[in-house]
């Protein structure tokens, strides 16, 4: 009885055991990962046929200890089957969250670009790459202008509008190792790794010319009803002899998007060089 029991019982577990491993196939995605626990989820349902042959082979009653042995296996592997499928299902779950709540922290709810904890971190580990590697490493700031305008005139929630328009904008036309963050109020940076200047300014100009042709918002969304275009300024500045590090890129970038304002607005201008001594 007590045989039958333990072995009857380690066959409810193993069955219990397919729930979990089921959802885990379930909610992971495509890959080899998955593809393993699928054979997981068929060795533990082959391995049910252990169970039921045992039960209906196995001859009555026995009591001896060294004769439980085999029925107190089986209820381990259906103990072990399913406290692994459980434990491994948990933990997919609790990294899959604090992966999304990693990503919620470094990224802008406006804009949906990475905010400056993020660009400081990775500022600092892309200076040091491209030091290390000689590779060239730019950064383009962008400041919409008279954004104080849009506000005034169509209201914040539009501005609100146009800034998550610009966000999805520009994350459609750069290069995936591109970082895209929120540098300030409607000031964003892109920081260009294996970029030089040259093909910073192309890629610069290459966004200017999309914000100002691409409506932000469709007009609908606007008070008069008309499409609302806005403009960019961009300043462009890569690391060289006299921009070392990530603060003093950050500046010469600032100081080119200073005289892209100073020139009329709705320009990309690039760090000017200064004359070796
Ligand atoms: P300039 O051409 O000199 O850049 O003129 P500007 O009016 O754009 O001036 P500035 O860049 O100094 O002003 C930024 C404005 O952006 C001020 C603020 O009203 C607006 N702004 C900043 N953050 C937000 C935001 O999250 N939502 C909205 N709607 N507006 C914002
Ligand atoms: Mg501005
Ligand atoms: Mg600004």
């Amino acid at each position: 009885m007590l045989a039958t029991g333990l072995v009857a019982f380690g066959a409810g577990l193993m069955i219990a055991a397919l729930v979990p491993a089921g959802r885990i196939v379930g909610e992971l995605p495509g890959g080899t990962v998955r593809r393993h626990w699928q054979v997981l989820a068929v060795l533990i349902f082959f391995s049910l046929a252990a169970y039921v042959a045992y039960l209906v082979t196995a001859p009555g009653e026995r009591t001896a200890v060294t004769e439980l042995l085999v029925p107190a296996a089986f209820f381990l592997g259906g103990y072990f089957a399913l406290l692994v499928t459980t434990v491994s299902l948990q933990t997919a779950r609790d990294v899959r969250r604090m992966a999304a709540l990693e990503a919620q922290s470094i990224t802008d709810p406006l804009m949906g670009v990475y905010n400056r904890r993020h660009l400081d971190r990775r500022l600092e580990e892309e200076v040091d790459e491209a030091r290390r590697y000689g590779l060239p490493l730019s950064a383009l700031l962008l400041d919409l202008d008279h954004f104080k305008q849009v506000n005034d005139v169509h209201g914040h929630a539009v501005g609100d509008r146009v800034l998550h328009g610009l966000g999805e904008l520009l994350l459609d036309a750069v290069r995936k190792s591109d970082i895209v963050t929120r540098y300030g109020g409607e000031e964003i940076l892109v920081l260009a790794p294996h970029t030089p200047l040259e093909d910073a300014c192309l890629l610069a100009e290459r966004l200017r010319s999309a914000v100002e042709s691409k409506p932000l918002v469709p007009p609908s969304n606007t008070k008069d009803g008309r499409s609302l275009r806005v403009t960019a300024s961009i300043g462009v500045a890569a690391l060289g002899p006299e921009v070392s590090d990530g603060p003093a890129l950050l500046k010469a970038a600032d100081e080119a998007l200073y005289r892209a304002k100073d020139a009329g607005r709705n320009r990309v201008v690039p760090r000017r060089l200064v004359a070796a001594a």
